[in-house]
């Protein structure tokens, strides 16, 4: 049984198809004139947002499937804003969003999908993911020098590092597509030159001051290595059932419509319902009503 028939995304101009073709460089960052205006942006966004929830009120009920949304960038992206604004209207105990930093001497102790596996969405809820398994091939693959701290065994399975790796995240998405799990992977695609500009904003606004990390202005030396490792980790993993769509994210309120857009087209293909009850329900109802009616 061939596990593309469990689910093909529609077609979407940000979608990256699966035969390799992506190429990072010829990915849109700004979107200029294609995008509507901010106003209708907004407008869109609640008018989605607000079927979102709709649609999540009635995937717990149908019980059947979780959906899981990764979301990477480089960082000033505008992941968090992202994430705010697409579930900001969803049942809180529809969802859950988790964070992943550099990992604990704990999670080091283990293999690198066991700490994002702890964090996986139950049937019926949307988890977040904000960061994930894949910075294995995207941060330590421009910091190679990770790796000691994982204290791999030697031989690698006779399979390079970052090949065993893709291997490793493309079985299990597809292991999790099958049990259920609907997933959905965002790369916020910004330029180099408008982080340079929220960098800034960051240092020029005090407000934003806490935002301000020197650390990510050391990464942003390494952009053409996470640009190459970010083109190579979505051509190896982009898959019909765990989709990678490169979101243009200059502009920021096209960014998250866009998200939000896939977020609810996608729970819509599901084909969702409320559970339906059967005759024997409907007789036992009946019986229900009689005896609540007669409560008094
Ligand atoms: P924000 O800056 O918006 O708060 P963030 O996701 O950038 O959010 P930070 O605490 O700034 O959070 O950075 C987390 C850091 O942890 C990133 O630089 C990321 O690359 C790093 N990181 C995440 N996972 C791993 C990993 N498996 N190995 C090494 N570094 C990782
Ligand atoms: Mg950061």
């Amino acid at each position: 049984m061939g596990v593309t028939k469990l689910r093909s995304p529609s077609p979407h101009a940000y979608l990256v198809p699966a035969d390799a073709s992506f190429r990072l460089k010829k990915a849109v960052s700004d979107p200029g004139k294609k995008a509507p205006d901010d106003e209708e942006c907004e407008r869109r966004l609640a008018a989605c947002v607000a079927e979102i929830d709709k649609l999540q009120q009635v995937l717990y009920a149908h019980d059947r499937y979780a959906l899981l949304l990764i979301f990477q960038a480089m960082d000033a992206a505008g992941k968090d804003g992202t994430i705010r604004a697409v579930l900001s209207g969803v049942n809180p105990a529809g969802c859950h969003v988790t964070s992943f930093k550099t990992p604990s001497a704990e999670e080091l102790d283990h293999d690198f999908l066991w700490r994002t596996t702890r964090h996986l969405p139950e049937r019926g809820r949307i988890g977040v993911f904000n960061r994930s398994y894949y910075e294995e091939v995207l941060v330590v693959r421009v910091h190679p020098e990770f790796l000691a701290a994982q204290r791999l065994p030697n031989g690698k399975n006779g399979k390079g590092i970052w090949e065993g790796r893709y291997e490793s995240i493309r079985e299990h998405e597809q292991h999790l597509a099958r049990n259920g799990t609907v997933i959905l992977k965002f790369f916020l695609n910004v330029s180099r030159d408008e982080q340079r500009k929220r960098f800034l904003s960051r240092l020029n606004d005090a407000e934003k001051h806490w935002k301000f990390s020197e650390n990510d202005v050391a990464e942003r030396a390494h952009w053409d290595k996470y640009q190459q490792a970010y083109e190579e980790a979505l051509n190896e993993t982009s898959r019909p059932w765990a989709p990678w769509y490169a979101i243009p994210a200059d502009n920021k309120d096209y960014m998250r419509l866009n998200v939000a857009e896939i977020v609810r087209d996608t729970l819509k293909s599901l084909d969702l319902e409320y559970p339906r009850p059967d005759k024997a329900d409907m007789a036992r109802f009946d019986e229900m009503r009689a005896l609540l009616e007669h409560d008094k």
